[in-house]
């Protein structure tokens, strides 16, 4: 794996959309402010979107001039969007450092699933990803991960509503996991951006030691884990997290992840024309996932010039998935949404991405960003 810096922003004071709301309450205490502020405050952060603290007009102003001081509200910025001919859109947005993410939406008959970031880039190294050749950037703050949702629904249009939410774009979320939990606990709480947590699914590669700590923290999440191959010798090619974590000891934990009644895990499997989609690699793969609830979503390869693999034939992936369905799994063959703007699977990575529309979405300086539009789209 490549060494990467990694930068984080130069925020001077907090940004009040990095906490949440038990953390507000501390914060705010310690200012000297009753409790009750903290409430007062996350709730125009996230229900009502607003990042000027003169507009939250229900604090004293003696109050909102303390917050002047003493923090600040960083914004995501929509700076870009693609529209697929399927529907999806892609949003290329912006960070107060000028740092540059991609998050899509979408549409699938009732439902509206937007496709969120945790990191800039990614340093797993997957081997049929393009957003591995970016390497990692940065990771993603939790106001920079739960504040692409603010950033999505501004685009949306009359009527449309995010209905479910997938940690599927740039980045390993389990590789930011303090980011990850704290937007997590962002998005789901009653006076934040108040999504079930049923709707949310978490997708790891197989980061364990997260796993573990996503387990514990109790959320009721989903959970989806990129599988990919049915052995370590194809799976150490394609993944270099598996150097470090087995498939074993990845499905080990996976059978101990404690699954809400009814919940089902998602397994995910890339299939690649002769690296994993015969009918060995299906009956290995049943093998593997016996006595875990669970649903696999095979998700024929996205070909890129970058990748040095193909997807399989039609027929290849539809004998893989009757294998499975033969022995009782569930599993869907998921047709990528939105390739024909590089929006589907696997296939973010910003320096790929022509910027042919404009949004006017202004962007507000905060945070000591003065400039942000000046590198994008350049
Ligand atoms: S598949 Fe996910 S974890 Fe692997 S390189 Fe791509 S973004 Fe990173």
């Amino acid at each position: 794996m490549t060494a990467v810096s990694v930068r984080m922003p130069a925020v001077q004071v907090p940004d009040l959309r990095d906490f949440t709301l038990p953390e507000l309450v501390e914060w705010i205490a310690g200012l000297g402010e009753p409790r009750y502020r903290a409430g007062q405050i996350f709730r125009w952060l996230w229900k009502r979107q607003v990042d000027r603290f003169e507009a939250m007009t229900d604090l004293p102003a003696r109050c909102r001039q303390l917050l002047e001081a003493q923090a600040c509200v960083s914004r995501v910025a929509a700076v870009a969007v693609q529209s697929s001919r399927d529907g999806t859109r892609k949003l290329l947005l912006g960070l107060s450092d000028g740092e540059r993410i991609e998050a899509v939406l979408i549409p699938e008959g009732s439902r509206l699933t937007a496709c969120i970031s945790s990191q800039a880039g990614c340093a797993m190294g997957c081997g049929f990803c393009l957003t591995a050749t970016m390497n990692l950037h940065r990771n993603l703050r939790p106001a920079e991960i739960a504040g692409q949702l603010v950033a999505l629904q501004s685009a949306l249009g009359p009527g449309e509503r995010v209905t479910h939410i997938v940690f599927m774009g740039m980045g390993e979320p389990l590789a930011n996991y303090a980011a990850t939990e704290k937007a997590l606990r962002i998005l789901i709480a009653k006076e934040g951006l108040a999504f079930s947590p049923r709707r949310i699914t978490v997708s790891t590669v197989g980061v364990i030691p997260g796993i573990r700590r996503l387990a514990r923290a109790g959320l009721g999440v989903n959970l989806a884990v990129s599988l990919v191959a049915t052995t370590d010798e194809v799976r150490n090619r394609l993944m270099p997290i598996n150097r470090r974590y087995s498939l074993r000891e990845l499905l080990q934990t996976c059978r101990e992840f404690p699954l809400p009644p009814r919940r089902r895990m998602t397994f995910e499997y890339v299939l690649m024309a002769d690296v994993n989609d015969t009918s060995e690699d299906a009956e290995r793969l049943l093998g593997l996932l016996k006595g875990i609830p669970c649903k696999v979503n095979l998700i024929p390869l996205n070909e890129a010039p970058e990748i040095p693999f193909r997807r399989p034939s039609r027929q290849r992936i539809e004998a893989f998935q009757k294998i499975l369905q033969r022995a009782g799994t569930i599993a869907t063959i998921r047709e990528s949404r939105g390739q024909d703007i590089s929006a589907a699977c696997g296939m973010l990575a910003v320096a790929a991405t022509p910027l042919d529309t404009q949004l006017s979405i202004p962007y507000t300086p905060q945070c000591g960003v003065e400039q942000l539009g000046s590198s994008l789209g350049s």
